[in-house]
């Protein structure tokens, strides 16, 4: 899997913006505190630079990667989230990126998730 370089973004300002934009379902969301950041942003050494999974109910699910020479990647795919949302959260940061993963038969990104059920809901109304 192809990883896209964030060693240069701000992982604070980074897991807001994640916590931001994976929130699909509750409207106006209060930030995150500076307790949560401190929690899922880690510093150095750590081999894990961010860890987020559900926060808040919140499905975040965004992790990024601290290599030994120190720079700092995450994959080319979120979990459970759109590539629209992908690519939001990439723009914010003008990180740049190359292809994104490709969408799988097992993958858990909210268009496929739509897509499978909506092939269920077709085959099971014929
Ligand atoms: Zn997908």
């Amino acid at each position: 899997m192809a990883h896209i370089d964030i060693t240069n973004v701000d992982l604070v300002e980074f897991a807001k913006a994640v916590y931001e934009l994976s929130d699909h379902l509750i409207p106006d969301l209060d930030p995150l505190t500076e307790e949560e950041i401190e929690q899922v942003v880690i510093p150095a050494p750590s081999a894990f630079a961010l860890r987020m999974d559900s926060i808040r109910g919140v499905p975040c699910k965004m992790g990024a990667y601290r290599n030994p020479d120190g720079k700092i990647h995450i994959e080319n795919t979120w979990y459970d989230h759109t590539d629209e949302q992908f690519k939001a959260i990439l723009d914010r940061f003008n990180i740049e990126y190359g292809e994104l993963a490709p969408h799988r038969s097992t993958c858990n990104c909210l268009d496929c998730q739509w897509k499978r059920l909506k092939t269920k809901q077709i085959n099971s109304s014929t």
